[in-house]
């Protein structure tokens, strides 16, 4: 029996690569739905490809285009969010791959769930703003979040056959991105092609902005306290230049176990695929003897501030990680547009923070407003810098 498989964003470079995955084992996965927001041209291809019953054009401005190209095929094409979100209801889908950028993953994901779908885990913003009404539902629903982040999928590789062992720490490895070793004045000029410029992975270019503010590490640190269930103060974050040892568990004897390989997507979304099997794959293995030296270092927190603010936004809990995540999401774009500097990231996520109106315990709606909320309130700030 083929697993059919939902692959939201699949125009992105995590989509892009699940449909690498599918397409070198189509004897067991088969893919369902394809999403896009407006690479209607790659969408149109891919499902010409894939077949998938059904396509989703989140930008309702290519609907037409994508119809017109789909209609002598039988795959059905809707468009707009909310059809991301209802089509996660259709009964042939055993697995969504959430691979959409932001929050705008998290509706979805919470359908899926609801309709009892096991969710391959990427877009891991989901996590962030709203990690306790995601693991809420999916334990009541009795629902597999499978990680596809690779620190994740490393640690949870890691834990397989530890059922009744607690974990004791968690170490997050980061690559520490193209800054690494930079202090605070030699990055007041630096440009976006700098910060795209990531040393180990090719990556969409949020997650990207995210790794050289090393914000990426944050997000993963509040990813990592809901999917494993652990205390911030148990997760800690190592630099690791090479990105090979992909992250590490310790347990209470003092063991650690670590899943390595040299750094490719194609595994760790293969894995969730084919959980708990491993299948063969075609990616180059790694060898030791190619790398004399491993070496693991303190990140530099004084520098890179962002880590420190999604300390604090765990810390305290409620909405305060949404906050920070749509702060963080305006900020990536407006550096991107060149409308604020690199340095001013992790100023204007700070101030947001501050400002944004805090809820201890939030509901789906709340989040929702926050969303809009910090989204308006951080445009403000980048309006009133320019006056
Ligand atoms: P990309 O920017 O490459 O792709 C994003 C995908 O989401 C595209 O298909 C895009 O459509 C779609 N999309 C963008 N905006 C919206 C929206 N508002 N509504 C619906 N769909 C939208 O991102 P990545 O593949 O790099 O990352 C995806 C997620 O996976 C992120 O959460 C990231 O943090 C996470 N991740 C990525 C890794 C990587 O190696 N890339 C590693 C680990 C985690 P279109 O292109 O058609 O506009
Ligand atoms: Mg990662």
């Amino acid at each position: 029996m083929k697993k059919h498989i939902a692959i939201l964003g699949s125009t992105g470079s995590i989509g892009v690569q699940a449909l690498n995955v599918v397409r070198n084992h189509s004897d067991l996965f088969e893919v369902e739905v394809l999403t896009a927001h407006s690479n209607y041209e790659k969408l149109i291809q891919q499902a010409i490809e894939f077949k998938p019953n059904t396509v989703v054009i989140t930008n309702k401005n290519y609907y037409s285009k994508v119809q017109e190209a789909l209609s002598s095929y039988d795959i059905k094409v809707f468009a707009g969010d909310k059809s991301m979100v209802d089509v996660m209801e259709m009964s042939d889908i055993d697995m969504v791959l959430t691979a959409v950028v932001g929050f705008a993953g998290l509706r979805p994901t919470l359908r899926a769930i609801e309709y009892g779908k096991t969710i391959a885990l990427a877009n891991k913003e989901t996590m962030v703003v709203a990690g306790k009404l995601v693991t809420d539902l999916a334990a009541k629903k009795n629902v597999p979040i499978l990680p596809v982040d690779s620190e994740h999928s490393a640690i949870f590789q890691s834990l397989t056959g530890e059922t009744f062992n607690p974990i004791e720490r968690i170490f997050l490895t980061a690559s520490g991105g193209p800054f690494l070793g930079r202090k605070t004045d030699d990055l007041r000029n630096v440009t976006v092609s700098d910060a795209l410029k990531h040393p180990n992975w090719v990556m969409g270019k949020k997650v990207t902005i995210d790794s050289a503010t090393l914000m990426n590490k944050g997000l993963e640190v509040i990813e990592a306290k809901w999917l494993f269930n652990v205390k911030p103060e148990q997760i800690e974050v190592v630099v690791h230049p090479q990105s090979i040892v992909h992250s590490l568990v310790e347990f209470k004897d003092g063991s650690i176990k670590a899943q390595l390989g040299l750094p490719s997507m194609e595994l760790p979304i293969q894995y969730a695929f084919s959980y708990p099997m491993r299948l063969s794959s075609m990616l180059p293995k790694f060898e030791f003897i190619n790398y004399p030296q491993l070496s693991f270092l303190q990140p530099d927190r004084d520098t890179f501030r962002c880590l420190d603010l999604a300390y604090k936004a765990i810390n305290k809990g409620g909405n305060m990680s949404c906050i920070m995540n749509a702060a963080n999401e305006i900020a990536v774009q407006s550096f991107i547009d060149e409308k604020i500097s690199f340095l001013d990231i992790p100023v204007m996520i700070n101030d947001m923070m501050d400002k944004g109106f805090f809820i201890s315990e939030p509901t789906l709606d709340d989040l929702m407003e926050t969303d809009f909320e910090i989204r308006m309130k951080s445009q403000q700030w980048i309006d009133n810098k320019h006056n």
